[in-house]
């Protein structure tokens, strides 16, 4: 047995994040203002090529506050991909709104542009056009982004553009967060950088990041006592938090190219082994991050050997992989709310791994997983 283990995706940092957490400490900004939240935003902003970013304290922040963006209020109905993580839909909830779930299409695994224009006739015929559309780039590999704007525009939907695993990925060389009219993006301790635990949102117009620092900051009006006329939120990402962002998007580049090269790796492995596909995307205007590198195993052409029986040898060689994400309408806490489409998002759950996909993982533990791997299939 070995005893260090192989995780999933864990957090690599690059070298220069002490450097910005000790500038904090020794200016004294350690609160949720500071130069680097600044910085960091304008890194964004640099690496995105267009849009206004804020920095929030989450991911999930960033959604609710998009909704907020959008005007989502009790009573409204929205759009949602049922295969994501929880957070996508989550903040649809808090706003005391309704969730309608959409299947996946197969070749990105993300919101299937029919069964998208399907929910909102049908939504339609009832009574209440939705109002917005969550879209996300699961894995790291971006949505049909010309068909899902195609819907949504013909029926002047907003899109949310959930980012939180794809940022670095591209489509038709634009960058992921972009695309919506409202995007966002999570730094938890998984993706692709991380300041321990923040996320964003980026827009079009300097007027609405405002909007969304005044309303992530307690929503404080004009006066010298708090005074506030709207409802606030404690969402706005601190200052060491940013310093960490910081040192983190110095070396985004390097680990996009090592999520990549973990992609390679396990398309390599896998080319000989009958009935694994290994995810990719659909064609070369696509550019994903690979975020996390993921396989469908067919048990029909593998002899029986199932994703649950390559977790569980995986498991027993102390290396993490995991499902793919259980679709929302699935879920216990979602499964009463409407959905639409057919069962792609539920085959992909049952057929599905994601992988060990950590930036920092060694040749050694790359031969670890394909000893592992090449044992069972080539039994
Ligand atoms: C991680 C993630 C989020 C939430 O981001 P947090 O920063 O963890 O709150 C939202 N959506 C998706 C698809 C994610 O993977």
């Amino acid at each position: 047995m070995h005893t260090n283990k192989i995780w999933l995706s864990a957090p690599h940092l690059g070298g220069n994040e002490q450097k910005y957490i000790q500038e904090a400490f020794d200016s004294n900004w350690i609160a949720p203002v500071g130069a680097h939240i600044d910085c960091f935003e304008h890194d964004l902003e640099t690496y995105l090529g267009s849009g206004h970013v804020a920095a929030l304290n989450s991911g999930t922040a960033a959604i609710h506050l998009g909704l907020i963006l959008l005007g989502v209020q009790a009573g409204d109905t929205v759009l949602c991909q049922s295969m994501t993580f929880s957070a996508s839909a989550n903040p649809i909830l808090y706003q005391g709104a309704i969730p309608i779930f959409i299947d996946s299409e197969p070749e990105t695994w993300n919101l299937c542009p029919m069964a998208l224009e399907e929910a909102i006739i049908d939504r339609m015929a009832k009574g209440a056009t939705p109002k917005a559309i969550i879209a996300v780039h699961l894995y790291g590999v971006p949505y049909k982004i010309d068909e899902v704007r195609t819907v949504a525009d013909k029926y002047s939907i907003p899109i949310l553009e959930d980012s939180a695993e794809a940022l670095g990925s591209s489509y038709m060389s634009r960058k992921c967060g972009t695309f919506g009219d409202i995007g966002v993006f999570s730094f938890n301790g998984s993706k692709i950088i991380t300041t321990s635990g923040g996320g964003a949102i980026i827009t079009n117009s300097a007027a609405l990041k405002n909007r969304a620092i005044f309303l992530a900051t307690q929503a404080k009006d004009d006066a010298p006592h708090y005074q506030h006329s709207e409802i606030g939120y404690n969402y706005r990402m601190s200052n060491i938090c940013a310093g960490i962002g910081r040192g983190q998007m110095e070396v985004l580049g390097h680990h996009i190219g090592l999520k990549r090269a973990m992609h390679d790796f396990y398309a390599e492995l896998f080319k000989d082994i009958k009935g694994v596909t290994v995810f990719e995307v659909p064609n070369a205007n696509f550019f994903a991050n690979y975020w996390l590198s993921t396989i469908l195993i067919h048990p029909s052409e593998t002899n029986g050997i199932t994703r649950e029986v390559l977790r569980l040898a995986l498991e027993a060689a102390n290396i993490e992989s995991r499902p793919l994400w259980k679709p929302m309408h699935l879920q216990p806490i979602f499964c009463n709310y409407p959905y639409y489409g057919n069962t792609i998002a539920e085959t992909l759950f049952d057929t599905g791994l994601c992988l060990p996909s950590g930036c920092n993982l060694s040749e050694e533990d790359r031969s670890r997983i394909k000893s592992v791997i090449l044992k069972l299939f080539r039994k």
